[in-house]
């Protein structure tokens, strides 16, 4: 058997709602938040002191932006090595959510890529409601706006923004008489958080949004309103289980149709102009030596993690099952990432085929094996493949 390579490539993807589209329905305690007033005078002013909290791969670039654009921002990280960058940049450190609350006409939250969901909700739920938490003021809060940009799920989003809207401000501001909340994820990656061409995917308050649209427009390129609270989070799992659903199925394609005799680039410039075409084929392609200037053909590096977009995939299954909605293909996709993860953590480093295949088979049941014949990325080095296509596809 020849030498092949294996590894598999997720990456975000830019969210294609229409502004103002009515595609999720409003839940019952998201009502609540339609119809409050909201004034237009002044809102510049309203948006000097930014606080931001979660200074890592995303956050930090998020925020230097932001300092970019002449917002005055104070920012906080439990990791002081985070954190140290900005103090050498002379930025205004805080201890603790608390002390940023206290300081902030606006708070924006980006927080953590843990592989685990729960951790990650227990992560982003104690920066908000802990003991020193944003919410934990002994009197009303200083923010008139909360804005997290987290991947989590929707239902911990509208949580979050019932306990804000349950908070008094500490100056009235016309009348407004409660802080706003809205759950605003990103698509475009590491590299988009440095160039600030993100996407943020807004839910909450349209008038709170609008207020805020400065803001999104330091740290990204374009930002969409899908509704109330929490249908951003809805919009981001959304967008991220299609995508990781279309990688896996235009791999699984280039995987037969190379062991078929038909080279990746030549299928590649078949999908493009044909029925198959998507971000994934046309924009990000898995295979190296496709396209240039993509993870793929930079043997990876700058691409979208497996286990983050394994992350989202819990979450879209989660809510699926919250919402009693039928979900295979996040089921399938699960499988295969668990597999992926199982392979990295026994490999490291790129994976020859056939060892990835004797693995599978000894330690997987043949549903699993099926599975990971699909995420295969192959690089031919030599000879032909010695897989029947019927299994890959089976
Ligand atoms: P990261 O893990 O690099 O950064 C998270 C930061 O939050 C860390 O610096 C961590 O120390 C800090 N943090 C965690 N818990 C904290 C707490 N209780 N108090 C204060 N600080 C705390 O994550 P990231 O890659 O920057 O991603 C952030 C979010 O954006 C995630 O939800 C992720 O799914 C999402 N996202 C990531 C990407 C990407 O390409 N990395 C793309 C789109 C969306």
């Amino acid at each position: 058997m020849g030498s092949w390579k294996i590894k598999l490539l997720f990456s975000t993807s830019k969210c294609k709602l229409m502004r103002n589209s009515s595609v999720f329905k409003l839940s019952q305690s998201q009502s609540q938040y339609q119809g409050r007033s909201f004034s237009s005078l002044d809102v510049q002013s309203r948006l000097k002191n930014v606080g931001f909290i979660g200074l890592g791969n995303m956050g930090s670039r998020m925020a230097t932006n932001l300092l970019k654009s002449g917002f005055r921002v104070s920012v906080h990280d439990m990791n002081g090595v985070a954190a140290k960058q900005f103090v050498d940049r002379g930025v205004l450190v805080k201890e603790t959510p608390m002390e940023i609350a206290e300081a902030s006409d606006v708070v924006i939250t980006m927080l953590p890529s843990s592989t685990h969901v729960l951790i990650c909700l227990i992560q982003v739920m104690d920066v908000y409601m802990g003991p020193n938490g944003l919410l934990h003021s002994s009197s009303a809060l200083q923010p008139w706006l909360f804005i997290d940009s987290s991947t989590i799920d929707p239902l911990t989003s509208r949580k979050i923004s019932l306990s804000v809207s349950g908070c008094a401000l500490k100056e009235k501001l016309d009348c407004q008489e409660k802080p706003f909340m809205l759950d605003a994820p990103v698509s475009g990656g590491i590299l988009a958080a440095e160039a600030g061409s993100l996407t943020f995917m807004v839910g909450g308050s349209e008038e709170a949004y609008l207020a805020a649209e400065s803001l999104f427009l330091s740290m990204g390129r374009d930002s969409i309103y899908c509704g109330g609270a929490g249908n951003g989070s809805v919009a981001k799992i959304c967008n991220n289980l299609a995508m990781a659903i279309s990688m896996i199925g235009v791999s699984e394609a280039l995987a037969v149709g190379q062991s078929l005799g038909v080279t990746a680039s030549t299928l590649s410039r078949i999908f493009n102009c044909s029925t198959a075409r998507c971000w994934s084929s046309d924009t990000y392609n898995p295979v190296p030596g496709v396209m240039d200037g993509v993870p793929s053909s930079r043997d990876y590096q700058g691409g979208f993690a497996s286990k983050l977009m394994a992350k989202d995939l819990d979450i879209a299954a989660a809510s699926a099952n919250e919402a009693a909605i039928k979900h295979p293909l996040t089921c399938q996709a699960q499988d295969i990432q668990d597999l992926y993860q199982e392979l990295c953590r026994t490999y490291t480093g790129i994976l020859p085929l056939h060892d990835s295949i004797n693995c599978a088979t000894r330690a997987m049941k043949r549903r699993i094996f099926l599975a990971c014949s699909a995420i295969i990325m192959v690089e031919r080095t030599s000879n032909s493949i010695e897989i029947e296509p019927t299994i890959i596809i089976s």
